[in-house]
């Protein structure tokens, strides 16, 4: 319905993963409760008669998605097909019905039922938990008359607009079906913008009001500049299709590893989660991998993966690279990244709380599990693997870390420098270790004291503020001194601006989304690495990020502009 008048309009967001796309609104809806005041049951025959016809739709419609699904998608939706169709739950719910409680409410009930004898089995069968609760969901909204919760499945490609994504729903999406994804919620470094990028599918979020468009006009998205147009006109899509031509021109032909115009080398790097990234990403030309976050294996999981099991998956990845570097992070859970079999209970700061390596200090047996499968892996492939931790805030975490990986015969041992203590110490933390990697997503949200995932506060979490330059300079210090390499893995490294100032700051890798690449390459070979420390030195000299930003843009190559 391109130029309705009435429905034309623009949004703007941040843009948190380049690209532009056209094409139709599908609106993600959250999963309904069951209503505090439903009516009771009076007649639980007919009651039980229209739950489990709404049962069997729920188990048809999870059967007709897991025939179009992709592979990996197919057995997590026949599961949930086959406990839509499951009798004890069936006979679970009549029970509840005939004490009379409402319809969605003796669904709620019964479910939750079977989830508690589910989870006191273990193993498999609680891990069945997470499928139940999904056609519980299904199975409610239906009885409620409102759509089917979460992600829909995308018959036509579509752009998704939703409030906020899950990072288990984000990576069910594929580029193929999904042009663009737009949040109301979310700030530039949560982990659905990170997983939007590693799809390679262009992202906005903090689209404020998004919501209130209907499902089905047709948006363009601009995930570079972080821009949504509603309905727009034939010029419209005219001007995102010459920006989408510049932005290629630009990054036409670099291919070789990074560096500066000069040859100051800064290795390009990518950012993986999954055995499939890993294939995808080894086909494109990246140095290695700069973080494996394993954590993103075991999203889904409520039982921790076998040591077996995780070394087949590590070998997997590190076969994918060949010689090439594979820099991986030892399960960073807690938090926005909460995993089912490691949760050590409610928090009042989860931020702040007991995560990362501190959960890693507490649960030595996931820590050690994971460690044998990676020293496993290694020595199957003789890859070239360095092992780092996250959330290191203290020399004595480092040399624990440390010394655990070395014990393994693991040839590289690194941190991940991501609390401010870290970077301002870190001559003394890289002592310990052979590499350091800064998680600037993480380092800004404690330099800032701003939480990553309240989108609210995204002014505050501005890579380019000044601040976190200077402490990134600071971590950059202690590697000079100690003579190890500093690297950046969290989303600064994928800006082609900011990557200029990281490499002017020193830091000898930037690694990123895979589709991040080739703009940051261009960006360092148009620029020297006295240029890049010139715009750094700017960058810390403005009194905010917006100054720091225009700082280095003036400098800059024009070219630049028509990276993002
Ligand atoms: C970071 O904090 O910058 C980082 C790379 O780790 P994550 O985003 O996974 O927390
Ligand atoms: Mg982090």
């Amino acid at each position: 319905m391109a130029g309705d008048a009435e429905l034309h309009c623009t949004f703007h967001g941040i843009g948190v993963s380049a690209g532009t796309a056209v094409g139709p609104l599908v609106v993600v809806t959250p999963p309904p409760k069951a209503p505090a005041d439903e009516a009771p049951t009076t007649d639980a025959a007919a009651a039980s008669a229209t739950v489990h016809q709404v049962l069997d739709d729920v188990a048809k419609g999870l059967d007709a998605r897991a025939a179009s699904a992709a592979e990996h998608a197919k057995p997590i939706l026949e599961a949930g097909a086959m406990m839509a169709r499951d009798p004890g739950l069936a006979m679970g719910i009549d029970t509840q019905l005939q004490k009379g409680l409402g319809v969605a409410t003796a669904v709620t009930a019964a479910v939750e039922e079977y989830c508690a004898m589910f989870e006191s089995l273990g193993g498999y069968m609680a891990e069945r938990v997470t499928d139940l609760r999904d056609v519980r969901d299904r199975a409610v909204a239906r009885l409620l008359g409102q759509p089917e919760p979460g992600v829909p499945s995308l018959t036509v490609p579509s752009i998704l607009a939703a409030h906020d994504l899950a990072p288990a729903e984000t990576a069910t999406l594929t580029a193929e079906t999904c042009l663009g994804i737009i949040t109301e919620a979310g700030g530039p470094t949560s982990h659905t913008a990170i997983l939007a990028s590693q799809l390679a599918i262009p992202a906005v979020v903090q689209a404020v009001g998004i919501l209130g468009i209907p499902a089905e006009t047709t948006v363009a998205i601009d995930g570079g500049v972080g821009e949504i147009t509603v309905n727009p006109t034939a010029q419209e899509i005219e001007l995102l299709a010459e920006r989408k031509r510049r932005r290629a021109a630009a990054l036409a032909g670099g291919t070789g590893n990074g560096a500066t115009k000069d040859g100051y080398p800064v290795a390009l790097l990518a950012n993986i989660g999954t055995a499939d990234d890993a294939r995808k990403a080894a086909k494109q030309p990246v140095e290695g991998v700069g973080l494996f976050r394993t954590e993103f294996l075991f999203l889904d999981r409520d039982t921790m993966p076998t040591v077996e099991e995780q070394t087949a998956t590590y070998t997997e990845v590190f076969q994918a690279f060949g010689t090439r570097r594979v820099v991986v992070r030892t399960l960073d859970a807690g938090a926005d990244k909460p995993l089912k079999f490691a949760d050590l209970g409610p928090e009042e700061n989860p931020a702040l709380g007991r995560r990362g390596i501190r959960l890693g200090m507490i649960r030595t047996d996931v820590l050690d599990a994971q460690l044998e499968a990676l020293a496993a892996a290694y020595k199957a492939t003789g890859a070239d693997v360095r092992v780092m931790a996250p959330m290191i805030a203290t020399q004595a975490e480092a040399t624990w870390f440390a010394d655990k990986v070395r014990a393994l015969g693991l040839p590289k041992v690194g941190v991940m420098i991501e609390v401010p203590a870290a970077a301002i110490r870190s001559k003394g933390i890289l002592y310990h270790v052979d590499f350091a990697s800064l998680g600037t997503n993480d380092l800004q949200q404690y330099t800032m004291a701003a939480d990553r995932m309240q989108g609210e506060l995204a002014a505050l979490l501005n890579p380019w503020e000044p601040a976190l330059l200077d402490v990134v300079a600071l971590a950059c210090e202690g590697g000079a001194a100690m003579g190890k390499p500093v690297g950046v893995c969290g989303e600064a490294a994928g800006d082609p601006g900011l990557a200029l100032v990281l490499a002017g700051l020193g830091v000898s890798s930037l690694s990123m989304a895979p589709g991040k690449v080739p703009a940051v390459r261009t960006a360092l070979g148009l620029h020297t690495l006295t240029q890049c420390q010139q715009m750094a030195a700017a960058a810390r000299a403005g009194t905010n990020a917006t100054e720091a930003k225009a700082a280095v843009m003036a400098m800059a190559d024009p070219v630049l502009a028509d990276l993002v």
